[in-house]
């Protein structure tokens, strides 16, 4: 594979959903499209060659976001079934990041007062702050995801929802939200390894939990599910990325690229002082 010139590609172009009717199928979980290396050898070098540009960026939007409440925010939105790596995401792309300004919020089964109230009410408490970077660990979407599987809803309610979703990432967007929505696709296959790899490492026996067989004996109805998801709620404003999820040292690479280009793209520019730096630096030398 050829070697990449640090910005002459796009990894958003490379990885986003084509509009239209699509299915989870026409994706590759085994790929690895514009990866700039070799592979897996010089993975932890090409993360590292990410890390430093993606800290300065952060630390831009933080700033700007610190006396002005209607700047910049970023939402990285996680899905994906068990083992797709969700987990090592946020350890391996996020975890690159100053801390003071991540915003991780996981999503679980609701709780009876979550329950008590609309879907999206637990989603909106959630939302990142000016300055930002919000990591949501599932989302809104399992309303579309796990509820039309199980049933959790009627069944009529799902299409309606769709439309809710768009209109309130459309809010988002208007209101200087980037939302990079992330469907980190598993093979059944590399599924099942992972499973057994739980299994089989004591190490591991805390990460595996018996009910994620009965979930992979849903696959088929999961991948209508995400199908769905990916045809009807992938906008202009608020687009899916399709992450192969086989490699993991691919997919973690992948996500901290996106990143990097979502905020390259929102053009951050230092706050400028509100004082005047002569006078400072004269007050502090004679201080
Ligand atoms: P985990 O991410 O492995 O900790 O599991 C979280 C669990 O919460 C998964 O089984 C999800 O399907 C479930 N979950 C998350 N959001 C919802 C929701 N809105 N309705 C029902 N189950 C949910
Ligand atoms: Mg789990």
């Amino acid at each position: 594979m050829a070697k990449k010139n640090k910005d002459d590609y796009s990894i958003a172009d490379a990885l986003r959903v084509p509009s239209g009717p699509v299915r989870v199928e026409d994706f590759d979980p085994d790929s690895a499209p514009d990866y700039p290396g070799e592979g897996k050898a010089d993975a932890p070098a090409q993360m590292a060659d990410l890390a430093p540009e993606l800290s300065d960026l952060q630390e831009r939007l933080y700033a700007a976001g610190r006396d002005n409440p209607r700047s910049r925010r970023l939402l990285l939105l996680l899905q994906g079934l068990d083992t797709s790596g969700k987990g090592g995401v946020i350890r391996h792309a996020v975890g690159m990041v100053d801390p003071q300004g991540i915003d991780l919020t996981a999503f679980k089964v609701p709780t009876a007062e979550e329950r008590s109230h609309h879907y999206l009410w637990r989603i909106r408490r959630a939302l990142p702050g000016p300055g930002m970077i919000g990591i949501f660990d599932r989302s809104h979407y399992e309303d579309v995801l796990v509820v039309r599987v199980d049933e959790l809803a009627p069944l009529d309610e799902i299409p309606k929802r769709f439309d809710e979703i768009n209109r309130f990432e459309a809010e988002l967007a208007d209101q200087g939200v980037t939302l990079i929505k992330c469907f980190l696709n598993v093979s059944r296959d590399e599924q099942k390894d992972r499973l057994l790899e739980r299994l089989e490492n004591p190490e591991k026996h805390w990460k595996y939990n018996p009910g994620d067989v009965d979930v992979r004996k849903k696959w088929s109805a999961y991948m209508d599910a995400y199908s769905d998801v990916l045809t009807h709620c992938n906008t202009e404003h608020a687009p899916w990325f399709v992450i192969p999820a086989d490699k993991k040292w691919y997919r973690n690479w992948a996500v901290a690229r996106l990143m990097v280009e979502h905020l390259r793209a929102m053009d951050l520019q230092w706050p400028e002082a509100d004082f005047d730096v002569d006078t400072e630096i004269a007050r502090v030398q004679t201080s």
